[in-house]
This record gives C-alpha cells, sequence and structure tokens, in this order.
C-alpha cells in the first residue's frame, strides 16, 4: 500500500507549493525534537518530513499522483524513508530558514559539568570498602519554573534581533564581491528566544545550587588519587539540561602502625632479644584483627615476617597482598646486678665476653664474612 503522503501532511492532492510549505512548516514547529522531545512526535516528525520532501519534488509528486512510492523502491529504504533522497533535516530546515551553513539557534538547554568531591578514609574502609553518606551541594534543577527560566504564566519569547534563528548574518562588500557572515546572535546569546519574565527563584537559569546527600560504595582496595564515578550525579545543566557526573576521589590518611605499598602493608614489631633467641609466640594487631604468629629461635635483627594474604583486597581479581612485619629486636638498656650476672655468666659459656679476639666465634666471624663480599 502506497503511503498516503498528502494526508500525513494534512494537505489536500491539489496543494501548491506554498500550501506545502506552510503545513509542513506548521507540523515542524511543533513536532521539531528540539520542541518536543515525546519519541511519537520524532516519528512523526521523520513521516512529515519525508512526506514534505516527496511532495516537494515534482518528479517524486508525480510517481504519488499516478498511485506510486517513490521511497518504496529498493528494499533497505522503504523502512527509513529519512535515510533516503536528501540530506536530512539539516537540508530541508535550511532550505526554510535561508541558512546556507547555518546551524540555527543552540538549545538553552545544555549538559552540567562534573563535580568533583574529595573524602579521607581510614586503611581499614580503603582495605574492605565501605559505604559513605556524602554531603554535596550542586546545581540542581529550579523547582519553581522547571528548568524553563521563565517567572509562572510567562514563557521565552522569540528573538527580534535573530527572529529565533539565533545567527546574524551582515553583507560586507570587499573587493572580492560580497561576503556574507553569520555570527551568533548577541542579544539572546545564540539561543533564538528571551526570557523576558525570569523566574524569580533561579533567575532564568533554570537551576538552582542545593545540598543535597547520597550514598556511595567505596570498593575494597581502593588508593589514594583513585576515583570512583557516580554518573548524573554531578551538576544539572543550564535550563534543567543532563547532569554531569559526579567523582569522589580519595585520599588514605597515614595509619599508626601499618603503611601500605600497593596491596601489602608493612609493620615493625618489637621483640626483645631473649625472645628473638629463644624464640616465642607474640600477637600481632592485622587489619584482620589480633592473630598469634610465631617467632623461631634464633630469629635475627632484620628479619621479615610474612603473612601471606593479609594485606589490602586487590581491587580487580581476587585475593590480597601481603602483611609484612619488620622485626626489631630490642636490646636491654637497663640491667640490674642480677641480670648482668645472668648475662655475664651466658657470655662466658658461648665465649662472648671479648667478641674479636681469638675464640670469638659469633660477632668476629660475621663481620669477616660479609667484609669479604
Ligand atoms: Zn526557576
Ligand atoms: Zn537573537
Amino acid at each position: 500500500m502506497a503511503t498516503d503522503y498528502y494526508g500525513t501532511l494534512g494537505v489536500a492532492p491539489g496543494a501548491d507549493d506554498a500550501a506545502l510549505k506552510k503545513a509542513y512548516r506548521k507540523l515542524a514547529r511543533e513536532l521539531h525534537p528540539d520542541v518536543n522531545p515525546d519519541p511519537a512526535a520524532q516519528e512523526r516528525f521523520k513521516q512529515v518530513t519525508a512526506a514534505y520532501e516527496v511532495l516537494s519534488d515534482p518528479e517524486k509528486r508525480q510517481i504519488v499522483d499516478l498511485g506510486g512510492d517513490p521511497l518504496a523502491n529498493g528494499a533497505g529504504t522503504a523502512g527509513n524513508p529519512f535515510a533516503q533522497g536528501f540530506g536530512g533535516l539539516g537540508d530541508i530546515m535550511d532550505a526554510f530558514f535561508g541558512g546556507g551553513q547555518s546551524r540555527g539557534p543552540r538549545s538553552r538547554v545544555r549538559q552540567g559539568a562534573d563535580a568533583l568531591l574529595r573524602i579521607d578514609l581510614d586503611l581499614a574502609e580503603a582495605a574492605f570498602g565501605t559505604t559513605r553518606e556524602l554531603t554535596l551541594e550542586t546545581a540542581v534543577v529550579c523547582g519553581t519554573c522547571a528548568g524553563e527560566g521563565s517567572a509562572a504564566g510567562t514563557h521565552p519569547t522569540t528573538c527580534a534581533t535573530c527572529r529565533g534563528h539565533g545567527e546574524v548574518q551582515s553583507v560586507q562588500r570587499s573587493f572580492l564581491g560580497q561576503v556574507m557572515t553569520t555570527r551568533t546572535c548577541g542579544r539572546c546569546g545564540g539561543v533564538g528566544s528571551i526570557v523576558e519574565h525570569p523566574c524569580g527563584e533561579c533567575g532564568g537559569d533554570g537551576r538552582v545550587r542545593a545540598r543535597r546527600s547520597l550514598s556511595v560504595k567505596i570498593p575494597p582496595g581502593i588508593e589514594t588519587g583513585m576515583r570512583i564515578r557516580l554518573t548524573g550525579e554531578g551538576e544539572v545543566g543550564p535550563g534543567g539540561g543532563p547532569s554531569g557526573d559526579l567523582y569522589v576521589e580519595v585520599t588514605e590518611k597515614p595509619h599508626p602502625t601499618f603503611t601500605r605499598d600497593g596491596d601489602d602493608v608493612h609493620c615493625r614489631l618489637s621483640l626483645p632479644m631473649t625472645a628473638a633467641a629463644l624464640g616465642t609466640t607474640i600477637k600481632l594487631d592485622t587489619l584482620d584483627g589480633e592473630e598469634e604468629i610465631d617467632i623461631a629461635a634464633g630469629t635475627q635483627p632484620d628479619a621479615v615476617i610474612t603473612l601471606r594474604a593479609r594485606g589490602i583486597p586487590h581491587l580487580r581479581g581476587t585475593g590480597r597482598g601481603d602483611l609484612h612485619a619488620h622485626l626489631d629486636i630490642q636490646v636491654p638498656t637497663k640491667l640490674d646486678a642480677e641480670q648482668e650476672r645472668l648475662l655475664r655468666e651466658l657470655a662466658a659459656l658461648r665465649g662472648e665476653e671479648r667478641p674479636g679476639s681469638s675464640g670469638g666465634r659469633g660477632a668476629a666471624a660475621g663481620l669477616f664474612g660479609r667484609k669479604r663480599r
């Protein structure tokens, strides 16, 4: 069945060019996507535009008048006449508004800016994740005018300077002849309309600043300098335009005992000399709570005890880093008489009263061994 192009445009089959143009212009005003965001209206606008395109072309119109459909031949074009035959919407709007290179008025409604918020996290929060309630102040849609910018009962009026085009053209004479230049209309800023009675709440911007709160989920394993993106939680755009995104940047607060290196954590652990020599079991505060760790007899001052998978969970993938406890072996500084006597006795038993002299096995041999390397 051939498409009823005359019916779509709402004109009689005998309509002349002026009548076609008038009918299309009227429909375009109410259906153009800039004015009417309704998907049904956009679909109808495409049909109306296709009908106008067909009927304003004498050859195509003749096919219609003979009962045919100039857009129906060729498989790919039948479903989407709009994609075929002419250069699209821009051309046809230019035909009306005489723009040449004109882009037409730009929308008062624009995309909002992104926002950035910084938060501090404890090591445990960064390690295991958390949920934070944030309070932030951003632009939100003005509740009084719903983003339109006009006071109640009023609407923006067409800019008289550019007659709604958003641009003004001027002709200049040069030695090359007449040159036509187009520039953005200074009166309306290129929007094509003027808010004569601005909304008292937002002053015509369509948005106001407001405090609001939202909660953000912090994933386990996050690190200083990383940003979490919350889509659409940034600033609302002028005219109530779509919001930008909110970025939450984290900074990890220093921890009293742990320092972080990637997903590994390091800490220092003090151990009396006697415990290092004899071996013991001690309690260590880890990120997961207190844990008992075994210290082998004869543990040396620069020893590092590594607890596998007790570090920070990996942000991507599974598993965790390690915890490294660096041992500080503490040599007693104040000995009472009894302690000194026992230590001297031990030294005598080990032949260590005068390290470095003959028979001293410990320190001297060690030193010598290191020097040779
Ligand atoms: Zn307002
Ligand atoms: Zn203007």
